[in-house]
């Protein structure tokens, strides 16, 4: 771990809500609330996981702080600088710092562009260098990504590339402008376990040996153990528990992070696990959707009296593991 405790993104107090389409082809006609008042600060150089099932809000966050989408409330600030707003100039120079990777490499790259096209268009777009200049720069990103000797990638086109191949691609064009923060959103989902491994190994690299800041979004606790060094668990918007990682995996105490653990598969070779048996209820109905803690439809150990009307917020339990529930807060 190499954090220096300096926080380089804010989010203070931040909701994102969908509004539902009026008129004849509406869906469902629910406002859907993706984030929730999240609060949470991102530290110089370390990676940050952010892990949720599927529609829990990771990738409303993501798009929030890389200024692809407006928050609703709240504010989020890189470097003490607010981003919310920024238009114009003001927001190209913010782009250049905060670069995010997708979940799927075969969506994320123009199938019409080379890899040296590819990897330089943020160059050309932010007009850095020239020609030669930034095909070197290109060469030196394709090769921190393992793709060695670059020249034999850079006039392909992503057809002819893995999956793996596609999304080392997608990490060395958000590194050539030498971002300070990088977001990367189920970046191995789509992956066998053996390349996520390597992908795994590319992000550690970029911490470790050029310090880039990164918010790990993902729906796998495993996966946040093994990169990261603190995580935060959301769950339908709201955020339930956020700590060191060893903290959160070794000592959690928000019944659904318990409730993950127990769904992981079993550690390396040790046998012995704590279990907490914290099931999940099937969904409860008669809920109070809005006023009370957004787990407590599933919430095994919930007290309809506490739970049902009121939300927790995250309060520090010391060691700076913070959980938001009446259960461990009484
Ligand atoms: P995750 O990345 O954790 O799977 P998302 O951030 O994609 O979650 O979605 C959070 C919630 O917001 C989900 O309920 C999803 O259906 C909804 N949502 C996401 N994007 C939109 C959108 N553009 N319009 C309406 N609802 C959306
Ligand atoms: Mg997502």
């Amino acid at each position: 771990m190499n954090t220096n405790g300096k926080p380089v993104l804010e989010i203070k107090d931040v909701s994102k809500i969908y509004r539902a389409k009026a008129g004849f082809f509406a869906g469902s006609g629910k406002d859907v609330v993706a984030l929730d008042r999240i609060s949470l600060e991102i530290n110089k150089g370390e990676i940050f996981g952010l892990v949720g099932e599927s529609g829990s809000g990771k990738t409303t966050a993501g798009r929030l702080i890389v200024s692809l989408e407006e928050t609703d409330f709240g504010e989020i600030l890189l470097d003490g600088k607010s981003v919310t707003g920024l238009k114009g100039k003001r927001l190209k120079k913010f782009r250049s710092k905060a670069q995010m990777i997708f979940q799927d490499p075969y969506q994320s790259l123009n199938p019409q562009r080379s890899i040296l096209d590819t990897v330089a268009e943020p160059l050309i777009i932010h007009r850095l260098g020239h020609a030669n200049s930034r095909k070197d720069r290109v060469r030196e990103a394709l090769r921190s990504v393992g793709l060695s000797p670059p020249d034999d990638f850079l006039y392909r086109y992503p057809h002819r590339l893995s999956g793996g191949q596609r999304q080392r691609v997608a990490i060395a064009r958000a590194m050539v402008l030498d971002p300070e923060f990088v977001i990367a959103d189920e970046p191995t989902s789509m992956l066998d376990a053996s390349i996520s491994a390597q992908i795994f190994n590319i992000l550690l690299k970029m911490r470790d040996e050029l310090g880039v800041t990164q918010l790990f979004i993902t729906h796998s606790l495993a996966a946040a153990r093994y990169l990261c060094d603190r995580i935060a668990v959301l769950y339908h918007g709201r955020l339930m528990e956020l700590g060191p990682s060893d903290q959160v995996i070794q000592n959690p105490i928000h019944p659904y992070t318990k409730a993950l653990i127990d769904a992981l598969p079993k550690f390396g070779h040790s046998g012995e696990r704590k279990r907490y048996g914290t099931l999940l209820t099937r969904e409860r109905e008669n809920t109070h959707e809005d006023l009370g803690c957004n787990f407590f439809p599933r919430c095994s150990l919930a007290q309809e009296q506490r739970c049902n009307l009121e939300k927790p917020i995250l309060e520090d339990m010391g060691n700076q593991h913070h959980v938001a529930c009446f259960l461990s807060q009484s």
